[in-house]
């Protein structure tokens, strides 16, 4: 029991009883237990204040731990298939806000509508983000996603900064640069933004971690954005980009900083349309000098490319691979059925472990979700890529409900993971 998470946690509890958690604290980071529990331990606030020079050795020892985290993460992706959520977007559908909700107090005046602004939501309605996670963790997963899909400043400009082309402007790198990157009140709402919605999720990792003894981690929820650098938007002028990579980089790095500011044990990149934005978010991972595990996941369209950069799966963990990145896999765009030889592709490839989280088939506007599935039919499809052993992490992106995931972790129980393939080194060619 000692050696278990949830045991660590209960003794935790006893000495913190008899006021003697500083003592027990250090005596636990000496010793090298489960690094998920030294994480959740590391979050006793009020320890601060009674102890600050314990609780500074203990972070420093928690960073060199890091490693740990990700090795922990490892072994258990080729023990087992562990489970993603679903998707954010349609299931705050299901709790009908309205404007009003989105909006709350604080954004009453604001001159767009902010109802599709879901990550807005966990500053004006947590109680409805800290469900949703609730949810999820309880239907089975082991890593939720924050709610930050769009919690960059240039993702977020589009509800907080005014349209230049309503006054015959347009958007470029100088109406970014002045309107957008370097918009201090902008910045601050989004650092908040990722800040509070890192901890509603870990409230809730914690809680059930706890409560279940098995480790539930946070990842960091890095989206795509509304331009891009690879597209072309004006064909009078083939060479114009709205945003600059070193813009894109930037917007990315201010999120990721909030992100790790707030201790978020994964940072995910995904629903990738664009591999170059992708690349800007992860030269800014790398640049943030984190060694937090990464995962990286691409929407791809019908004929297997990610869709505006038009790269094939084979392509796209080519340009990841020097990452080394704990997981890559596809998400979103398509059904498990039409995603399956993709995923075939990107495995024969990838020498790293492939997450997966399709939409629930395709958009159904009569659906109760808007999409196709129901819980039974991702079960089948998930349960079907584990047999073929080509998964080691599942979940859903849109139209996936709690019950769907619930489904997801049962059909995946008691099977194998994908094992990493052992790919053949390239010989370098030699001149003669
Ligand atoms: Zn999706």
């Amino acid at each position: 029991m000692r050696h278990t998470v949830a045991g660590q946690i209960m003794l935790l509890k006893e000495r913190d009883s008899n006021g003697k958690k500083a003592d027990f604290i250090e005596e636990i980071a000496r010793t090298s237990f489960h690094t998920k529990t030294l994480i959740n331990i590391s979050r006793y606030e009020d320890l601060s204040l009674q102890c600050p020079a314990i609780v500074s050795n203990f972070k420093n020892q928690i960073k060199s731990m890091i490693k740990d985290l990700l090795s922990d993460l490892k072994s258990t992706l080729s023990e087992r298939i562990m489970i993603l959520d679903g998707a954010m977007g349609t299931t705050i559908r299901g709790y009908g806000l309205t404007e009003i909700d989105a909006r709350g107090d604080r954004f009453i005046e604001n001159h767009e509508d902010l109802l599709n602004n879901g990550d807005i939501l966990s500053l004006t309605r947590p109680d409805v983000i800290a469900d949703i996670h609730k949810r999820f963790y309880e239907a089975g997963s082991d890593i939720c996603e924050t709610n930050t899909f769009s919690g960059t400043v240039l993702a977020q400009s589009e509800f907080f900064v005014e349209d230049p082309r309503k006054s015959g402007g347009k958007k470029d790198p100088e109406f970014f640069d002045q309107k957008v990157l370097n918009n201090s009140q902008l910045q601050d709402l989004v650092h908040e933004l990722n800040i509070q919605s890192v901890k509603l999720a870990k409230q809730e990792a914690d809680r059930i971690a706890n409560e279940t003894g098995r480790p539930r981690y946070v990842a960091g929820a890095i989206g795509p954005l509304t331009v891009s650098l690879t597209n072309v938007s004006d064909p009078n002028d083939t060479s114009f980009r709205s945003v600059t990579f070193d813009q894109v980089k930037q917007t990315y790095r201010h999120q990721i900083d909030a992100l790790l500011e707030a201790d978020c044990d994964i940072l995910m990149v995904e629903t990738i349309f664009d591999s170059l934005n992708a690349k800007a978010a992860l030269v800014a991972i790398k640049e943030s000098g984190t060694k937090a595990p990464v995962i990286i996941s691409a929407a791809v369209g019908r004929g297997g490319e990610t869709m505006i950069s038009a790269q094939k799966v084979e392509a796209l963990w080519n340009t990841f691979a020097h990452i080394d990145p704990l997981a890559i896999g596809l998400n979103c765009s398509l059904g498990p059925d039409l995603m399956e030889p993709f995923l075939r592709d990107l495995g024969k490839a990838a020498t790293t472990h492939i997450s997966c989280y399709p939409n629930a088939g395709l958009p159904n506007p009569l659906a109760p979700t808007g999409f196709d599935l129901e819980p039974r039919h991702m079960h089948d499809y998930i349960a079907g890529f584990a047999d073929d052993g080509l998964i080691n992490l599942a979940g859903g992106c849109c139209g996936n409900t709690p019950e769907h995931i619930a489904a997801i972790a049962k059909s995946v129980e008691g099977k194998a993971p994908r094992q990493i393939p052992v790919l053949a080194q390239a010989h370098p060619l030699q001149a003669s």
